[in-house]
């Protein structure tokens, strides 16, 4: 925590997938800092005792609640479907992994933790090398990854990233359906189809709490500051702007020459762990998960990815002697011969024919 210059984590949102001994630790070394839960983890513990469409809908409906009635709402019709549920449920602190409840501090209102995912996925590579050649494959990638987005930002004019943009079209849409109403100055009354919302422009804020959670206006705020004639984008947070994401990439990651010409020193040489040879089938690489979780990924809809001879070919000769199963086609190996799949045949080692 001193490395990064914080003492006891204040001002700092961790988020954990509630590992026992992780969130021990973080209340020692940080214990001013904000946690938050994976929800896509609690959901998978969850469905593992109550399973069901009516469960998946109300579970993801009550964390994305920004206000606390429309959380208790939903959970209340979780207790109508099952009380063991709603107590499952409600023994995990809601400041831990509903919107409603979270700080706003950090201007998110992430409540899954894709971004460990993703580290993970990309460090695969590195994962199982020695140590010291671990951490500088991961040096290198940050370097490398600083150094793009510094220059890949360097001839963009706008004021604010284009993801700010994207989302105030969006709120743009939500606020025709709002009737703004003023109190006075800077207070608002707005009226939708589900709900009244109470809009202070001076603090900022809105009774749905998005704004102050996120930092760009909500449908209802945006609906008053048009209505006021002034500009939505001068109520966004700085920290979506173009000069914080600079100053984010600013201060880079130093290249380094290799090791050979490492400053040596007396110390003793760190050698290796003895290597011995286990019994058994050696253990894939991969990150164990969750149970549940392989069966979940099977329904996630994906973009329609465009197969062309070209991608195909690379990746037979990058695994020559190979054999590459239809699994690009097909959700199983059914065995036998691989089936025509839109004009192209996959053979062993020869990558692919058209035919
Ligand atoms: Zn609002």
């Amino acid at each position: 925590m001193k490395d990064i210059g914080h003492h006891d984590g204040e001002g700092l949102t961790l988020m954990s997938d509630r590992q026992k001994g992780l969130l021990d630790a973080i209340s020692v070394v940080s214990s001013k800092a904000e946690v938050r839960f994976c929800a896509r983890h609690i959901w998978a513990n969850f469905k593992n005792k109550f399973s069901g469409t009516a469960y998946k809908d109300l579970f993801w409906a009550a964390p994305r609640s920004t206000t606390k009635h429309w959380h208790d709402s939903y959970m209340a019709e979780i207790k109508e479907l099952n009380e063991d549920a709603y107590n499952y449920l409600s023994d995990i602190p809601p400041v831990h992994w509903c919107r409603h409840a979270f700080g706003s501090n950090s201007r998110s209102n992430m409540l899954l933790n894709n971004l460990c995912e993703t580290f993970n996925a990309v460090i695969r590579e590195a994962r199982d090398k020695p140590i010291i050649t671990c951490l500088d494959w991961i040096r290198r990638y940050v370097m490398r990854r600083n150094a793009e987005k510094w220059e890949g930002i360097q001839k963009y004019e706008g004021r604010f990233m284009p993801f700010v943009e994207k989302v105030l079209a969006w709120v743009y849409e939500a606020s025709l359906n709002c009737i703004v109403c003023p109190s006075r100055l800077d207070e608002w009354e707005v009226e939708t189809a589900f709900d009244r919302h109470v809009v202070d422009l001076k603090e900022l804020t809105c009774t749905c709490f998005r704004w102050e959670l996120t930092g760009i206006p909500c449908p209802h705020a945006y609906a008053c500051i048009v209505k006021k004639r002034w500009r939505p984008e001068d109520f966004v947070h700085e920290c979506y702007s173009k000069a914080k994401y600079l100053a984010t990439y600013s201060p880079h990651i130093k290249p380094m020459p290799g090791m050979k010409q490492w400053k040596k020193t007396d110390l003793p040489r760190p050698l290796p762990p003895l290597l011995r040879k286990m019994p058994g089938r050696p253990k894939s690489h991969k990150r164990k998960k969750e149970a549940g979780e392989d069966a979940e990924e099977r329904f996630v809809k994906r973009g329609k990815s465009r197969i062309t001879a070209q991608t195909v070919n690379n990746q037979a000769t990058t695994r020559e002697s190979a054999i590459i199963h239809l699994v690009l086609f097909s959700p199983r190996n059914q065995g036998g011969i691989p089936p025509r799949t839109h004009g192209l045949l996959l053979t062993e080692t020869r990558g692919l024919q058209e035919f």
